[in-house]
């Protein structure tokens, strides 16, 4: 079986993590959605309240499971019999970080590949970040982000 892990910090989950997983969801037999956990990370939501609105955004997707992980992305991938590592690309911004995180997994895991899938259109311009500040300013980001994130602002 041909299993991809596409790990991020989805804090939270945006429409933009849902279209690169739903295309990855397409191309591996099963796709795990990885809450890479970073505790020196600032985050808005905690673990629990990321994995919930996860768990609830691909419960109509078949192929898809959630987990999370304090490690490293590729000890998780080898544990679970993976070799490719799914990320997704939007501006310029995002190749140089990229490019530094594939070249530091090869360095770690040298079986490892990272699968790149480029940002839809529509979603391109959408960050967990950019979610926050729009909320933060009372925006409607309800087209933005999948129902059970708009749930959990409504708690915060
Ligand atoms: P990280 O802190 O690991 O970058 P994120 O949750 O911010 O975690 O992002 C996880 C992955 O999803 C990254 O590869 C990022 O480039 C990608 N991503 C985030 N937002 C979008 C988007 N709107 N379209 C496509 N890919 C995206």
């Amino acid at each position: 079986m041909r299993i991809g892990i596409y790990p991020g910090s989805f804090d939270p989950i945006t429409n933009g993590h849902m279209d690169i997983l739903k295309r990855a969801a397409a191309l591996f037999d099963k796709v795990i959605l990885l809450l890479a956990v970073n505790p020196s990370k600032k985050s808005t939501f905690s673990v629990e309240e990321r994995l919930k609105m996860m768990k609830e955004a691909v419960k109509d997707m078949p192929n898809v499971e959630v987990d999370f992980t304090s490690g490293f992305t590729v000890n998780y991938a080898k544990k679970v019999g993976s070799s490719h590592i799914i990320r997704g690309l939007r501006a310029v911004t995002d190749f140089e970080y990229e490019f530094q995180l594939a070249a530091a997994n090869k360095f770690v895991d040298s079986d490892v590949d990272m699968v790149f899938l480029m940002a839809g259109q529509t979603t391109s311009f959408i960050s967990s970040s950019m979610i926050n500040e729009l909320h933060k300013n009372g925006a409607d980001i309800s087209s933005l982000v999948p129902p059970s994130v708009v749930e959990a602002y409504s708690h915060l």
